[in-house]
């Protein structure tokens, strides 16, 4: 399996950068998730990376293969598109068999064992005989998936395939996912703009801004440390709160988690009195309270049945080790375990 690297990839629609400088190594084996809001350049990153979309300058590499010029067909990727294209008349079996007929270098025999492996991983084998037409969304874009990987193509991209996947088929189509990762190693990049997914699939994210890379890295260490504001704010839900160091007038702000904060009903050494601004708000099984600290909006996650009501005196603490210190939008140093 190769890797795959960026060398200051660049995309402009006029003088728009849809991507922009972009230098990056998708190291060989591993699932990269390409995050993002919407319009900051994923897809076009990854159209480029497939051979659909011409570099404005950069190059991309595929272990030594420089593939910057190279076609779709020459790269030799397989594809996941959000909407799936199947041959709706045909069953599972034959939808997943057709992109192996073209190869002539493999008998029949071995198509037969790559489908029944395909069909096995992806827990697939009791559909093989009923027709795409019968299929939900979520069972079509497992034989999206089965049909890209039968081909045991070295680099294969994912373009958002759950975005039109209804819940319960989406859990499912994520299991699929981690096990065939179990079974086969092909070098992967993924869309999404679902940060669940990205944390949950990714061996590295890929967050962009603006077309640019603002962060690669390991989920965990983008959550908790992330390189920019942007990137505390991004990720989570809610995001990082950012708070002013009074009084310091450098520049900097202190990120801290929802999850982090520390509330208590009495003061005590360390403690920042706060106020409560807005009831207690369930979210996704959370539940989140507003607090007013100085000027800055406060968001906790707190234990049910913590609900205060509003305009309540709180005292809050922030422990050093969950604090991220920011000047200028950039993280400037480790928390301070002091
Ligand atoms: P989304 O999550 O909404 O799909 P994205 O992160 O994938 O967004 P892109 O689709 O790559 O973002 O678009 C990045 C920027 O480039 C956007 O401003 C978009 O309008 C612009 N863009 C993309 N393709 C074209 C095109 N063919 N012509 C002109 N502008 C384009």
């Amino acid at each position: 399996m190769p890797d795959i690297r960026l060398d200051h990839l660049t995309r402009r629609f006029g003088v728009n950068a849809a991507v922009d400088g972009v230098s990056m190594v998708f190291a060989e084996g591993s699932v990269t998730c390409l995050l993002g809001p919407s319009g900051c350049g994923k897809t076009t990153l990854m159209r480029m990376i497939a051979g659909l979309e011409t570099p404005t300058s950069g190059s991309i590499r595929f272990g030594e293969r420089d593939v910057t010029r190279q076609s779709a067909r020459e790269r030799g990727v397989a594809m996941v598109f959000q909407y799936p294209v199947m041959y709706r008349t045909l069953t599972v079996a034959q939808n997943i068999a057709l992109p192996l007929a073209r190869d002539r270098t493999l008998s029949a025999a071995e198509r037969g064992r790559r489908v029944d492996e395909v069909l096995d991983v992806l827990d697939l084998s009791a559909q093989r005989g009923l027709r795409i037409a019968a299929l939900d969304m979520g069972a079509r874009q497992k034989v999206a998936v089965g049909r890209a990987i039968a081909r045991r193509c070295d680099v294969v991209l994912f373009d958002e395939p759950t975005t039109n996947v209804e819940v319960h088929a989406k859990l499912q189509l994520i299991r699929a996912f981690k096990e065939f990762r179990r079974r086969m190693r092909q070098t992967i990049v993924y869309v999404t703009h679902d940060q669940t997914e990205a944390m949950t699939l990714a061996n590295q994210i890929a967050l962009m801004q603006s077309g640019a890379l603002s962060q690669c890295s390991a989920p965990r260490l983008l959550y908790d440390r992330p390189d920019s504001e942007f990137g505390g704010w991004f990720l989570g839900s809610p995001g990082m709160n950012f708070l002013e160091q009074a009084g310091s007038g450098n520049g900097l702000r202190a990120g801290i988690r929802p999850e982090h904060v520390r509330v208590f009903p009495q003061p005590a050494p360390g403690r920042m009195e706060a106020r409560v601004t807005g009831d207690c708000i369930t979210i996704g099984g959370q539940h989140l309270l507003t607090l007013a600290l100085d000027a800055a909006v406060l968001k906790v996650k707190v234990p049910p049945g913590d609900g205060l009501p509003v305009g309540s005196a709180v005292f809050v603490e922030c422990p050093p080790e969950h604090v991220v210190l920011f000047r200028d939008g950039r993280r400037v140093t480790e928390p301070s375990r002091s």
